[in-house]
This record gives structure tokens, sequence and C-alpha cells, in this order.
């Protein structure tokens, strides 16, 4: 467990709202010593998430953010509804599937899992997950060969 941070969670509206609190949320939740890389990201895949669970899912609809100390953030979605969602198989019209494949393209690791009272969706991010130069800064490079 991180001893700056500690594990937070909220309960979300089921409204057009909903993806607005869960990245305030995320922001004040987050983990400033461990999750100042990966911010950008989490708010994108947990504003799909949250999408997901209000439009397809069923209330109540919970946010969670956990920090293990590495630089990876977990974020934890969960909703009143046991039906999961299925990236590989959607098709272009199919906003559900679109945002469910996002999560697979950016994340290091995601899964749905069904609860005593719905699901939940899961996804971690990695510092050097996601695409192209955000990965790692020449910041980063230079404290490493020189430490902090
Ligand atoms: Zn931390």
């Amino acid at each position: 467990m991180c001893e700056v941070t500690a594990a937070a969670s909220t309960r979300l509206p089921s409204d057009a709202s909903a993806p607005r609190l869960a990245r305030l949320f995320l922001r004040g939740a987050r983990c400033p010593q461990h999750h100042s890389t990966v911010l950008d990201d989490a708010e994108l895949l947990t504003s799909e998430l949250v999408t997901n669970a209000v439009v397809h899912g069923a209330p109540p609809v919970t946010l969670a953010v956990e920090c293990d100390t590495s630089s990876g953030m977990r974020v934890r979605v969960t909703d009143g509804s046991s039906r999961t969602p299925l990236p590989r198989a959607a098709r272009p019209a199919d906003v559900d599937g679109r945002g469910m494949a996002l999560v697979d393209l950016l994340s290091a690791a995601w899964g749905a899992e069904p609860t005593e009272r719905g699901k939940e969706v899961w996804f971690l991010l990695r510092r050097s997950s996601g695409s192209g130069p955000r990965g790692r800064s020449a910041r980063d490079e230079a404290a490493q060969r020189w430490g902090p």
C-alpha cells in the first residue's frame, strides 16, 4: 500500500455529468508521488468506463482508485448490471465496444468481472503503456542517468 495516498472511491450519478465528475475525482484521488505520468490516459479511459456504466449499465455506479506505489494506476468502475463489455466483438457503430477497444489499446491490463451486485470493470496503466512519445520524457531519462 502507498504511504502517500490512501485508496479512494466515490459514487457517481447515473447521468451525463458522471464522466466529468469521474475525471475530477480522479485528479483528486490520484497519488501525487506515483501517478504523475499516467493521468491523461487514466482520465480518458475512466471517462469511457463511466460512460459505459451510465449508458449501458445500471446504478449504482462507483469509481475507485488505489495506488500500488508503482508508476502505474489501477482504476475500478462498478455498476449494478451484470452485463459485461465485449471489446473484441465490437463493430464500428457500437459505441460501447469502441470505448472498451480504447481501454484495450491504452491499458497495460484490464478486466471485467461479475460482482455480487453487478460487475466491476478495471484497468491498469503503466508509464510505458499507450502509444507514442508520452511513455518516457527526456526528464525521466536524465533522472535515471544522474539520479534524483
Ligand atoms: Zn502512491
